[in-house]
């Protein structure tokens, strides 16, 4: 573990894996879909799960139908359905929507004492403060609280993601341990992705959680890292091809179903 020399105490907590990522090559972000393609009703697509393991083993997205929240990471993946229930995902489900990396943390946080969202997120903005490229972050740790929902499956025909918000189960799990994963995403990615975090949680025992509203850390480990290069694949189905993804309230209506 290496400091500069001007670091700070709370810099000091955080160890630096360069050794960890040389020995891997470059992380890519793989996207199948747009979040406004999404956002306007798209929930149909083609990619199964399998193909997108491809891509990568460590993400989140949602089902087609939109049939609940999606977390993968080691090699776990799982459906957390608006019925609060959850159950490993087969590999030939299909996804309208996800995000997945090879996860290469550079840094590791050990979080002793209970910290907020905001303060977890001061830690990353703190070491990768231009908000020019990605960020995925893992936490493992006792949640003293964690706040999620998980959209409801639909049926064709199918509305928009604003108009369904309001069917939305809210989950509240206190002290529990379970694993969160995320990405920041640049506000210049704002409807192609979310724009800033974007996270998921599921507990220890696999049996809930969600998209993330708010949640608070009791103690665990803050894993992350930058990530300069996206790929991703667009959908040539009807639904895509006849979507309005430019709407003018884009940035205000992901912001009201994402945050
Ligand atoms: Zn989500």
């Amino acid at each position: 573990m290496k400091h500069s020399s001007e670091c700070t105490c709370e810099q000091s907590l955080v160890e630096t894996l360069s050794g960890f990522s040389a020995q891997h090559p470059e992380s890519v972000i793989y996207q199948t879909s747009l979040m406004s393609a999404l956002l306007s009703g798209v929930y149909e697509g083609s990619t199964t799960i399998a193909e997108l393991f491809t891509h990568g083993n460590f993400g989140l997205g949602t089902f087609n139908g939109l049939d609940g929240e999606m977390i993968a990471f080691s090699d776990e993946i799982h459906q957390l359905r608006s019925d609060g229930s959850a159950r490993v995902v087969s590999p030939d489900q299909k996804t309208p929507f996800a995000v997945v990396t090879q996860f290469v943390p550079q840094y590791r946080v050990k979080i002793d004492e209970p910290m907020s969202r905001e303060a977890l997120h001061a830690i990353i903005d703190e070491q990768i403060p231009s908000d020019n490229v990605f960020c995925a972050l893992r936490i493992d740790g006792l949640f003293r609280h964690a706040h999620t929902r998980t959209v409801p499956r639909q049926t064709p025909p199918y509305r928009a993601m604003t108009d369904v918000l309001d069917d939305q189960p809210i989950f509240r799990f206190n002290q529990r341990d379970g694993v969160l994963v995320g990405f920041r995403t640049p506000q210049h990615m704002q409807g192609l992705n979310v724009a800033g975090y974007h996270e998921h949680f599921i507990t220890d025992d696999r049996q809930g959680g969600g998209h993330l509203l708010d949640y608070q850390l009791e103690r665990g480990v803050l894993t992350f890292g930058e990530i300069h290069k996206l790929t991703i694949d667009f959908p040539a189905d009807k639904a895509f091809l006849n979507a309005n993804l430019h709407p003018d309230d884009l940035d205000a209506a992901i912001r009201s179903v994402e945050s």
